[in-house]
């Protein structure tokens, strides 16, 4: 991989973009969870504070939202909270993994949200059932992709794009061409199939998984220039797409975009970084701009820096993520990632 100066996020970036984790807990067990969901506390919170960090949100006036986990949808208020920053202005997209999405929560997704991303990680049931550590998973989001294809149909609901977020591991790499083949014929109606390499976030980073399932840089780059290959197998309209492996790496001057992004955790917690598990303080108990800075002064620490800069491929990533999480990590973070041993191996 070519090496590149870090970006310089000491300029104060505005945020474009929020990721709120709504809540960790989570039916599924990924073997590459990048939040480690299920297998910790959900710390969900309750209806009158998602009000209030809805506010702080909005008032922010960020480009876009994702609502992430863990399962989103076990937050029992998602449906309030999209549709309140949707009156905000503030276009929302719930990244599922399809297991908890019936008729009734179809129905609400594409009449709530701007965009629904249902992830499906394996080119077929045997691969993804296993990344995904829960069997019938492949089954399940199959069902939540035909059950949002109706409530779009049925309610006319033509402006929520729906489509399949592919995380890629090694794994799930062979295939890809089928897949595309027989999702965009299964499903005529559907918007967006995006691929993207996993990334040493999360059980991602541990040493047993990169060992196995981190693509290599050669893969990488192969990914990389399969777009338009992917794209001509498409049987419908869909937007066939592969994120630049560059956007992953912190070296790159592409991963520029990502230092505007603001992640909150299902507390109202604001990670220092979209990636690493460092927290600057909660949203519900200090001002947003004071966060802000203190997230964008986090990653000017020379220990940061060095560790950032020292990134030239994803291995060289997988092991700074683990030296950050480990050291800025919240005790009950530290704690947890101790406990992992042969989780991720
Ligand atoms: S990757 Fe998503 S679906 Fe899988 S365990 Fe984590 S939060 Fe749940």
């Amino acid at each position: 991989m070519p090496s590149a100066p870090l970006p310089d996020v000491g300029s104060n970036p505005l945020i474009e973009r929020f990721i709120w984790d709504l809540t960790y807990a989570c039916p599924l067990r990924c073997v590459h969870c990048y939040s480690e969901s299920g297998r910790r506390p959900a710390r969900t919170l309750r209806r009158e504070e998602m009000l209030r960090v809805v506010e702080v949100i909005a008032g922010a006036q960020p480009k876009r939202i994702s609502f992430s986990g863990g399962e989103p949808l076990i937050a029992r208020w998602w449906a309030d909270a999209a549709r309140r920053l949707g009156t905000a202005g503030v276009p929302v997209t719930v990244f599922t993994s399809g297991w908890l999405v019936d008729e009734r929560r179809s129905t609400e997704l594409v009449s709530s949200v701007a965009s629904v991303a249902v992830s499906v990680d394996g080119p077929t049931e045997h691969v993804h059932d296993a990344i995904r550590g829960r069997r019938g998973s492949f089954a399940r989001a199959m069902a939540a992709l035909e059950a949002l294809e109706r409530a779009k149909r049925t309610n006319r609901a033509r402006t929520c794009t729906v489509g399949i977020d592919y995380t890629v591991t090694r794994s799930g790499l062979e295939g890809l061409d089928r897949f595309v083949v027989d999702m965009t014929k299964r499903f005529p109606d559907l918007d967006f199939v995006r691929f993207g390499a996993v990334v040493p976030e999360g059980l991602a980073q541990e040493e047993g998984f990169v060992a196995r399932e981190l693509l290599s840089d050669d893969e990488l780059i192969a990914l990389g220039e399969s777009e338009v290959q992917l794209a001509s197998h498409a049987r419908n309209h869909a937007t066939v797409s592969v994120t630049d492996a560059r956007y992953f790496l912190p070296s790159s001057p592409l991963s520029a975009a990502s230092a505007s992004i603001a992640h909150i955790e299902p507390d109202g917690e604001l990670r220092a970084f979209t990636t690493y598990e460092a927290k600057v303080g909660n949203v519900l108990r200090e001002s947003l701009d004071v966060l802000w800075r203190r997230a964008l002064a986090w990653r000017q620490q020379p220990f940061v820096k060095q560790q950032l800069a020292s990134v030239r491929t994803l291995d060289d990533w997988a092991r700074a993520t683990r030296a950050l999480d480990r050291r800025y990590g919240s005790e009950a973070d530290r704690a947890r990632i101790a406990r992992r041993g042969g989780v991720a191996a």
